[in-house]
């Protein structure tokens, strides 16, 4: 039942914008599961950022950060309150950092830094709250993702962020709507990390889960997601359990991501009962057969002691096909 339903996240996240109308369902799917000092006018070395990232703050340690400020010749405790500007308060532009000194900020500025946050281009919002949003990056590109608020019989709200890894999707999923858009390019670290502040700032409280089942195949980006989940983890300070990476199966992927042994929940879309059926809908199937992937999911649990969860889109067409091949 369970993994039933978060293969209709998968599909319900990874739907366009016009239609997040099946927000109450989506709901009920989240409920029952129970993310050397230098002149202060020098530029920075982009070094100290991975290079997908360099001169944005987000997706920095706070570690990276004071290196950052060190490079500015400021002292390092400068780096910590960058850290305390960008993900306590959440601060988007170096200019509002206002605890530091206005030459500091404006050194940041001319040696191309900015903080890495970008608009919010339109949100459709559910009846049952459930906030669809869609995210212009600096290409001018729209990627996809939601926030979905789920309330318990003690009142204490879970929200959980149901985030984007690529824009578009290679892989084609006959029934998927980003598949059918094509692909454009990997998310970076910042630009995933950023949908978790989005929906944050939009719902005034904290992400408590993140699911990697938004746009896109994570296990395409893997590198970009390890690197948003370490920040999530750490920085913004969501805890390992809390985070769920799904994939619908790349050939030598999930041994990978086993061997970084997080705590992290993997979730694996089936969509189909057997290899055939499962072709004919998720082309990449035919690369990665199911007893393929199923013995790198035990492999993965014996790595981490972490379950692995199973999904389905419940299609109509596949599960008559099946019915009538028994
Ligand atoms: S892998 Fe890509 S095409 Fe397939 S369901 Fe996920 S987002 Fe859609």
């Amino acid at each position: 039942m369970i993994a039933t339903s978060m293969a209709l996240i998968q599909h319900v996240c990874s739907a366009p914008l016009a239609r997040a109308a099946r927000p109450r369902f989506l709901a009920a799917v989240i409920s029952s599961r129970n993310l050397s000092i230098r002149s202060s006018s020098s530029p920075p070395s982009p070094a100290r950022a991975s290079q997908a990232d360099s001169h944005v703050l987000l997706g920095m340690s706070e570690q990276e950060l004071q290196q950052v400020a060190l490079d500015f010749g400021q002292q390092s405790f400068r780096g910590k309150q960058l850290h305390h500007l960008i993900y306590k308060r959440k601060v988007k532009e170096i200019q509002d950092f206002s605890q530091l000194p206005q030459a500091f900020r404006n050194d940041l500025e001319e040696a191309g830094w900015k903080v890495g946050r970008s608009p919010i281009h339109n949100t459709v919002t559910a009846l049952d709250g459930t906030i669809k949003l869609l995210i212009k990056l600096e290409d001018n590109r729209l990627i996809e993702t939601v926030g979905i608020p789920v309330e318990d019989s003690k009142g204490s709200v879970r929200l959980t962020a149901c985030v984007s890894s690529q824009v578009g999707c290679p892989l084609r999923c006959s029934f998927c709507a980003t598949g059918k858009g094509g692909f454009s390019r990997n998310l970076k670290r910042h630009e995933i990390v950023e949908q978790v502040l989005a929906i944050e700032e939009l719902f005034k409280h904290r992400v408590t889960n993140v699911v990697f089942m938004g746009m896109g195949e994570p296990m395409l980006n893997l590198k970009s997601v390890l690197e948003a989940h370490q920040c999530l983890n750490k920085d913004v300070q969501i805890g390992q359990r809390m985070i769920t990476i799904s994939t619908v199966g790349v050939p030598n992927t999930i041994r990978k991501l086993a061997s970084h042994k997080l705590q992290s929940t993997l979730a694996v879309s089936l969509h189909a009962p057997n290899q055939k059926l499962r072709e004919a809908i998720v082309p990449s199937a035919k690369s990665y057969p199911l007893d393929a992937i199923m013995k790198d999911c035990k492999d993965y649990f014996l790595e981490t002691s972490r379950r692995v969860s199973f999904e389905y889109a419940l299609l109509v067409l596949v599960l008559l096909l099946a019915s009538w091949s028994q």
